[in-house]
């Protein structure tokens, strides 16, 4: 079994991505190529944003935003210890102070309470850490739309706008979900996503892309997604970096977003069934009312999760633990100097929880044998 099926996905769609790739070899522009601006048209149309930026990652997606609007040294930026390394990773590559607000139990997403008094405290002076410098900026948010479910961006935009800051939404697991009625992406001044190939919508490399309403963010990235380029690439007007997406990976994206809401569709049915079988036996996901997740993962807590994760590997079935340190306890950030209690539910959520199998292709035979293995 796999933890996540990208084999019989391609059969799926096998001669239909050959085929695209083999379009993309026959007409060699394979930077920056058709199928770039194709793909770029299609997710804004698909999010609901005026601009869509294909970019090479998901972390170079959290990269340009927070350079267009100039973040450096002496800045905050509030976000989540409780995602991966990249969202926090991008804060300090540019000299700036990540500065994390604990989760909602219940969502694991950001808690929009503590977002508010964290802010109040560093406007007010008060030592967010140890390590954490004195006299910085507020100038920024990054919310995390954790394992596919969005964060709450009603709560969070509104604190966003009292308090003069920007969101950018990490929807790099959350591409294909939605919030009341809109898709992750939109929910924010500007949105990044992933299609590393474990993502919702994966590619067979490395990918990501940003979204944003606000068009002149949207020129500036695009400057700086090509080493801040002017009118040509050869004409440089700001420091950027060469952060484009392959030709290859547009077309393959293309050829995935077709069958992409079937998908999501099958993995409501999953999650579903998961949570239904599994009540009482675990504490399963929690998806507010006019939430949907994409389900990037499937994670439930357990005290007993050390002793399930053994007998779930014996029997055939992976698992994964995202994840096993918040990112202030990692060793990254220990110049940040967070104590250990500092974020308590991030430590707690991090020492019960771990991810079964989620992915469009999962068969209801091994689902019903991962859950009487548990
Ligand atoms: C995967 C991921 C990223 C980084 O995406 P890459 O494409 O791997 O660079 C950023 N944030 C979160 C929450 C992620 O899960």
């Amino acid at each position: 079994m796999d933890f996540i099926d990208l084999k019989s996905q391609y059969k799926m769609i096998e001669s239909d991505i050959n085929k695209r790739i083999k379009t993309v070899l026959e007409h060699g522009k394979f930077i920056l190529g058709p199928e770039v601006s194709e793909l770029e048209k299609k997710l804004a149309e698909y999010v609901g944003t005026k601009h869509c930026i294909s970019c090479s990652s998901g972390t170079d997606a959290l990269l340009l935003p927070l350079m267009a609007y100039g973040i450096g040294k002496g800045d905050a930026i509030f976000t989540s210890p409780f995602t991966f390394i990249a969202t926090a990773e991008v804060i300090a590559l540019l000299g700036a102070t990540p500065v994390f607000v604990d989760i909602d139990p219940r969502t694991f997403n950001m808690d929009p309470d503590k977002l508010r008094k964290t802010i109040k405290e560093l406007k007010n002076g008060k030592k967010i850490s140890q390590g954490t410098p004195n006299n910085l900026c507020a100038k920024g948010i990054i919310p995390v739309d954790i394992f596919g479910l969005p964060a709450d961006y009603d709560s969070i935009n509104s604190i966003a706008k009292e308090e003069g800051l920007f969101v950018l939404e990490d929807a790099a697991q959350s591409f294909g979900g939605s919030y009341k009625g809109r898709k992750t992406c939109s929910l924010a001044d500007v949105a990044s996503t992933s299609f590393f190939p474990a993502k919702p919508l994966g590619c067979y490399g490395d990918g990501g892309a940003i979204f944003t309403n606000n068009a002149k963010l949207a020129s500036v990235m695009d400057s700086l997604r090509v080493h801040g380029k002017g009118s040509d690439k050869y004409d440089n007007i700001r420091i950027g970096i060469n952060g484009r997406l392959d030709t290859i990976q547009a077309a393959i994206l293309l050829s995935k977003l077709k069958i992409f809401d079937d998908e999501i569709q099958k993995r409501q049915l999953i999650a579903g069934s998961y949570s239904k079988d599994l009540a009482g036996k675990a504490e399963t996901p929690f998806v507010p009312d006019g939430y949907v997740s994409a389900w990037a993962q499937y994670s439930i807590l357990s005290d007993k999760k050390n002793q399930s994760i053994v007998k779930l590997n014996e029997a055939g079935i992976p698992t994964m633990v995202y994840y096993q340190t918040p990112l202030h306890q990692q060793t990254a950030f220990a110049y940040l100097c967070y104590e250990k209690g500092s974020m308590p539910v991030s430590e707690k959520t991090s020492e019960k929880i771990f991810s079964l199998p989620m992915h469009g292709y999962l068969s209801e035979i091994q689902q019903k044998e991962i859950i009487s293995r548990l």
